[in-house]
């Protein structure tokens, strides 16, 4: 008798798509984010026009699509370094960003991932702009 063949399934990455408003530019990811944080700093603020941004960090090898028309800004880190924020033309919805002093990473806009379950973040970038009229949970550290 031959012997069976059993299918192992290789257990398959999650994917997920984050799209800006009008859905035109769409960044799909593989697995988990390495990272992710809120950032409080007047850029991320101005960025967002939220208090803060809410932010997922990805190893570039997990994007597996960016499709649609994006454009790109490029600005200057307090650092003095370059942070690239990609959008889309058409309805300017910020869907992510490259920086410097990230190199093999992007940083995508966690809100734009339409996941309610998705990771809750584990640090607050720049908490000292933070406004005081909200309070975070205990599990969100200052980072
Ligand atoms: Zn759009
Ligand atoms: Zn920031």
């Amino acid at each position: 008798m031959p012997p069976t063949t059993t299918m192992v399934t290789e257990p398959t990455a999650r994917q997920r798509t984050a799209c800006c408003g009008c859905r035109r530019l769409r960044l799909t990811v593989s697995g988990e984010p390495c990272r992710v944080y809120l950032c409080a700093c007047s850029e991320c603020r101005r960025a967002t026009g939220s208090a803060f941004a809410y932010r997922a960090i990805f190893a570039e090898s997990a994007i597996v699509a960016i499709e649609g028309e994006a454009s790109v800004w490029r600005r200057g880190s307090d650092a003095g370094r370059w942070i690239e924020q990609v959008f889309c033309p058409g309805c300017g919805g910020l869907v992510f960003m490259r920086a410097e002093a990230m190199p093999g990473a992007i940083s995508v806009s966690a809100g734009s991932f339409t996941d309610p379950g998705f990771p809750a973040p584990a640090a607050i970038h720049n908490r000292s702009h933070q406004p005081d009229w909200y309070r975070l949970a205990d599990t969100v550290s200052a980072g």
